[in-house]
């Protein structure tokens, strides 16, 4: 059904946000689950799903959803969502010092701070607006240096001006435009896709501030299922001879210290065969992080494994590593092969590319 097609890759997308290394606090959690929050509750009752969203509801549903999070955790204080060493994110740094003001019974849910304190939460609320509107709702879309907007268009640049966001607000002449028009078809799909993507959401967003504190949490899901339960060092070294002491991914020298990435994403497949790693710059593995490379890198890896074969097959047995050069490319095809075709795929540091399907699957084809 294009229904469903419509749907997987839209989920797609979505992951790419979670995957996106340009955010340094929670913010795109609490807006993407925002957004989800509001696709569903202004859903009519005839099952309309909205095609608009406004700002002031973004705001409202961010504030209810740091409310709970700005309370001190177990022996800890507030666990920091963001910012600089010891600092705070913006938001939430401004929740917590109201949640603090109005400390007490009548202010222990966002639904009793507002009823307590009316006009001091909408002060709040539209502090939380301009800062969204500044920067998160933007910054969403943006895969590498490129803002696509697949879920939402809006009418500000970065040039908006506080003093009009202030002005909208007080309901005076403002030409700050509060509307996020939703994409056709964005709502009904995240709607339909809700059971799947929220434990996404809600996990990443756990996982980053557990890192971000330094929480032992962190280390669970890593030592359950990270690759570094194997110690790549093994392999650093003759990757590196392998690749002539080339980055796999930019090709020019390795210099320093070499990093060893799986080709395939560790979190689309655990995969530790040697034909799927690749020794690269620490800048592009970085950069790469999980997502999957565009149809030049796979054409390289291609080449790789077809030229080295023999290195590899002794490799193998020299330091006890598995290699399975099938199960690699069956691995590789099965998930390229699923791919939607609005997909983008990892071209270098902040460069994204289309998926070129046809030119993947005939690498792929011919290994
Ligand atoms: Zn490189």
């Amino acid at each position: 059904m294009a229904g469903d097609q419509d749907a997987i890759a839209l989920a797609e997308r979505v992951l790419g946000i979670l995957n996106e290394g340009g955010f340094s606090a929670t913010y795109k959690f609490a807006l993407f689950t925002a957004i989800l929050d509001l696709c569903i509750e202004k859903t009519t009752t005839h099952g309309t799903p909205p095609d608009t969203l406004t700002t002031r509801q973004l705001a409202d549903r961010v504030v209810e959803l740091y409310w709970n999070h700005v309370t001190p955790y177990g022996g800890r204080g507030t666990l920091r969502q963001g910012g600089g060493l010891g600092q705070q994110a913006t938001i939430v740094w401004r929740i917590e010092t109201a949640r603090e003001q109005w400390a007490g019974a009548q202010t222990d849910t966002a639904y009793r701070a507002r009823r307590a304190h009316p006009v001091e939460f909408g002060a709040l609320v539209d502090f939380v607006e301009w800062k969204l509107v500044e920067m998160p709702i933007p910054r969403l879309q943006v895969l590498g240096r490129q803002e696509d907007r697949f879920l939402y268009e809006y009418n500000w640049t970065q040039y908006v001006r506080h003093t009009s966001i202030a002005a909208h607000q007080r309901g005076t002449a403002s030409d700050f435009d509060n509307r996020l028009l939703l994409r056709p078809g964005v709502a009904e799909h995240l709607v339909r896709l809700n059971g799947i993507l929220r434990p996404l959401f809600y996990r990443a967003w756990a996982v980053m501030v557990a890192r971000m504190n330094k929480l032992p949490e962190a280390e669970l899901e890593r030592f359950l299922f990270g690759s570094e339960r194997t110690s790549l060092d093994a392999v650093r070294g003759p990757l590196r001879d392998i690749q002539d002491s080339r980055c796999f991914y930019c090709e020019s020298r390795l210099a320093g210290p070499a990093e060893v990435d799986h080709f395939i994403p560790w979190s689309r497949y655990p995969d530790d065969g040697l034909d799927n790693l690749v020794a690269a710059h620490p800048k592009c593995n970085n950069s790469k992080r999980d997502f999957l490379a565009a149809a030049e890198h796979v054409e390289h890896w291609k080449a790789r494994a077809k030229s080295h074969g023999t290195e590899f097959a002794a490799l193998s047995t020299t330091i006890s590593w598995p290699r399975d050069g099938d199960r690699t490319r069956s691995v590789a095809t099965a998930i390229y092969s699923g791919l939607p075709a609005t997909s983008r795929l990892w071209s270098a540091p902040s460069v994204f590319g289309p998926n070129e399907r046809a030119r993947i699957l005939a690498a792929l084809g011919d290994w």
